[in-house]
């Protein structure tokens, strides 16, 4: 099959990878789309020591599955696969299972290939009116998502998110949703026109200091953490959401004297994306910038060509 590979620090396009064999449990998913994130980009530059194929970010057809159901149906998937046997996974913290592979990031091959795996319980099917161009934005509306399931919301309904890249912008969303005003900071106001009626205020400069009692870090860059630290109010809450391959070291000094509650903030529940997509609570459309097929995107990410693009996608 047509996979990217990434190996000793480099990607590469394959014509002729090996199409994985099926374990019991698991289904084999003809990928539509897919998409690229930043995670795929700190993955680029070292971040978990990743070899094979990466991406994670997708939506397919299954084509083999051990349940009948699920042939032929249209899905997206949680990206986490757990061992299911371990404490962890038995007080049902799978997705912290010490022994979890996870799609094209940890120990299994990813969304980038003509095929991919997972376990048949991690499935979604997709309803009909979402389109694939929306459906491949579930793991990030997810991962999104999951910041309330961890925090209260302040009375106040004052938000901060610092950062207007791709996750930032469904952060602010999912944060307006909610009935928060939000304060978005990053360098791109365009991007929030297609953002019009919503409780989302762009800003270009440095966030107010100590003003907020929700800060949401999405950034990814060392920069954007210092700012998220001291733009939180004592006793406020920050939700850190970057991964970064670079080691950051911000003053943990502002956590103690303002005894800020520092929450990280991972992958969300699929499940709860694919109604807000379906509803339209959402926009993701004006995100995506380029589309390429696999046998392109090897290149054109080795040339820088992903820099500074919103969303890419990628079609087999
Ligand atoms: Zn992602
Ligand atoms: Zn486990």
């Amino acid at each position: 099959m047509r996979a990217l590979v990434f190996e000793d620090g480099k990607l590469r396009f394959e014509a002729g990878y090996p199409v994985p064999g099926r374990p019991p449990g698991e289904a084999r998913i003809k990928v539509t789309c897919a998409g690229l994130c930043a995670t795929d980009l700190a993955i680029f530059n070292g971040y978990m020591d990743f070899a094979g194929v990466p991406g994670h970010e997708f939506v397919g057809v299954v084509v083999e599955a051990d349940g009948e159901s699920l042939t032929g149906k249209r899905v997206v998937g949680g990206i986490n696969a757990a061992c299911m046997k371990c404490e962890v996974c038995n007080r049902g913290d799978e997705t912290h299972c010490p022994d979890r592979t996870v799609l094209g990031i940890q120990g299994r091959d990813g969304a980038f290939a003509e095929y991919l795996l997972l376990p048949e319980r991690t499935l979604v099917p997709v309803p009909d009116e979402v389109p694939d161009e929306a459906a491949v934005f579930s793991e990030p509306i997810a991962a999104a998502l999951h910041i309330l399931d961890q925090v209260t919301l302040p009375d106040s309904k004052l938000v901060a998110v610092i950062g207007d890249g791709r996750l930032g912008l469904l952060v602010a969303q999912v944060m307006a949703n909610s009935g928060c005003t939000v304060d978005l900071y990053g360098r791109h106001p365009e991007r929030v026109k297609h953002l019009s009626g919503s409780e989302i205020k762009h800003h270009t400069g440095r966030p107010l200091q100590d003003r907020y009692d929700l800060v949401v870090e999405c950034s990814g860059s060392p920069d954007g953490l210092e700012a998220a630290y001291g733009a939180v109010r004592p006793l406020g809450t920050l939700v850190m959401k970057s991964t970064c391959a670079e080691p950051v070291a911000p003053n943990p000094w502002q956590v103690v004297v303002k005894e800020i509650n520092v929450v990280g903030s991972r992958c969300g529940d699929v499940n709860k994306a694919l109604p807000e997509l379906a509803a339209g609570r959402i926009k993701t459309g004006f995100m995506i910038e380029e589309v390429w097929t696999l046998a392109e995107a090897a290149d054109k990410l080795n040339s820088g060509a992903a820099t500074g693009k919103l969303k890419i996608l990628i079609k087999p």
